[in-house]
């Protein structure tokens, strides 16, 4: 078994709004830049992860050195994020003091602790009232070991965004507005701030704290059913996949009457038994398994297909594109076959229409699926959350695959990809812009690595590939192989020997 990325600490700050209506509170949330590599565009709380200074700042009223270094990250980070300082006498402070005070932390010039104790100001654990924690869940390369702290703005401060910084936007929301958002597939939201918006939608309660830790999404566990849009579960199953990644996603999609399960693709009988239960309590719920759907024939996509079609009942179909039924014969009977441009539309509420797109590339049988409505694409492969998209011919072929994301690219109001590994894609066109200019800049390099002489797929790779650790080297010929093999398509390369090439021409 592979071993997860270890959490490191970080804080986050749901902020309240100054005298805010108790029965319908308004928070302070912000929308992560589409630049960043972790969560880009999803809508968040301001927080970040602990520097090694936070534990030297003074807090009061508390014992605990793990608590403390959290509250102060939380403050240095609301203040760094929003400017707004929640700190003892910092409301002696004049605005231009404030100022100063945040552009001697931006050019670390002195660091967070040095800076209270300067300007005689502390922090209280009374103003962070602590409300849960959160592990990142192991299907992330980036995993936070988070503590959400309630905290109210003060009354002379409003937050302010630099939309040059990690930030894009942020906004006074009412708690129940931002779940109605969430719910009409506006926004995009992990596990724990979407927790955080439905419990402070049943407003300021004395048991608010207690309505926030008991249920099991605050706890520390590891998270089986991760809904970042509504009736599109995330579950991520450990296989053995190509690292980074450590798990594959099979969605379960489900309206009132009916459940598509795509990619059941765990081999492990534990990650199995989780999956049945997940897929039983749906049923049990009143709906029917419409199918079983396979994205490509790649074995960490369908190693638990087989297990449970025999849990569900011999009657369950298994769906996938021809040129996956083929490779899969001797160990996946596909009963039914999609066609692209095919549509698959559930029974029930709300309305799901799945469209499934033939992309080739990353294996010749690949299906994305389309969902029109919410602009929501499940990816499989081509695109995923965590780690890159291996082109190994004879299944790869990098010329398909370039012609697969631009088709990809052409949707129209896309907000989300799905992808077969890591968290679920809020930034979907920069994603996909990234993905298209990756490959043709590997493209152009390659061509000069052949330019200036380099003829066999290990000699391009010394040369181009020194951004990959050499262990990689092999995994990485098998990518410039596929290069190769579009480059003499385009009649830019040519073979003269097995294994030997040079310009076209
Ligand atoms: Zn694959």
């Amino acid at each position: 078994m592979q071993t997860s990325t270890t959490p490191k600490d970080a804080a986050a700050v749901i902020l309240l709004r100054h005298q805010t209506n108790p029965n319908n509170p308004e928070v302070f949330l912000v929308r992560r830049s589409e630049k960043l590599a972790f969560l880009g565009g999803y809508h968040a709380f301001p927080g970040g992860q602990s520097d090694a200074n936070d534990a030297e700042a003074r807090v009061e009223n508390c014992d605990d050195t793990a608590t403390k270094t959290a509250i102060s990250c939380a403050a240095r980070e609301l203040f760094e994020e929003t400017q707004v300082l929640v700190a003892r006498g910092g409301d002696a402070l004049t605005k231009g003091q404030r100022q100063s005070l945040f552009d001697d932390l931006q050019s670390g010039r002195m660091s967070w602790p040095a800076l209270l104790n300067h300007y005689e100001l502390h922090l209280d654990a009374n103003d962070f009232t602590f409300v849960g924690r959160w592990v990142t869940p192991p299907f992330s390369a980036r995993r936070f070991d988070t503590l959400f702290f309630l905290v109210r703005c003060p009354a002379k401060q409003n937050p302010q965004i630099d939309a040059d910084a990690e930030l894009e936007s942020g906004e006074w929301i009412a708690a129940s507005e931002a779940v109605g958002r969430w719910e009409r597939s506006e926004i995009l939201a992990v596990p724990p701030v979407l927790h955080a918006l439905k419990t402070l939608a049943g407003g300021l309660t004395d048991d608010l704290v207690q309505r926030f830790l008991l249920t099991p999404n605050a706890h520390s566990e590891p998270v089986r059913r991760i809904e970042f849009r509504p009736n599109y579960i995330c579950f991520p199953t450990r296989t053995p996949t190509k690292p980074p990644a450590t798990h594959t996603n099979c969605y379960l999609i489900y309206t009132s009457q009916e459940l598509l399960i795509i990619d059941p693709g765990s081999p492990y009988e534990d990650e199995q038994q989780a999956l049945a239960q997940a897929v039983d309590d749906l049923v049990g719920e009143g709906r029917n398994v419409r199918e079983i759907v396979l994205t490509h024939m790649h074995p960490d996509h369908v190693g638990g297909v087989n297990t449970l079609k025999k849990h569900l009942g011999e009657q369950t179909k298994v769906a996938a594109h021809k040129l996956t039924a083929e490779p899969l014969s001797e160990s996946v009977r596909v009963d039914r076959l999609i066609e692209d441009g095919e549509t698959i539309n559930l029974r029930g509420s709300p309305t799901i229409s799945l469209r499934a797109m033939h992309t080739p590339g990353h294996a010749r049988g690949h299906l994305c699926f389309h969902d029109e409505r919410t602009g929501t694409l499940i990816s499989g492969d081509n695109i995923v959350g965590l780690g890159s998209v291996l082109i190994e011919p004879t299944e790869g072929n990098m010329r398909e695959y370039l012609a697969s994301l631009r088709r990809m690219r052409a949707l129209p109001n896309l907000s989300v990809i799905f992808g077969g590994h890591g968290p679920a894609i809020a930034n979907p066109y920069t994603k996909l812009d990234q993905y298209i200019s990756h490959r043709l800049e590997r493209e152009q390099n390659i061509l000069q690595a052949v330019r200036e002489g380099a003829a066999t797929p290990q000699a391009i790779v010394a040369r181009v590939y020194t951004d990959v650790p050499p262990k990689a080297h092999a995994m990485a010929e098998h990518a410039v192989q596929a290069h190769l093999d579009k480059l003499i398509d385009d009649k830019l390369v040519q073979t003269i020997g097995p294994g030997q090439f040079v310009l076209a021409g």
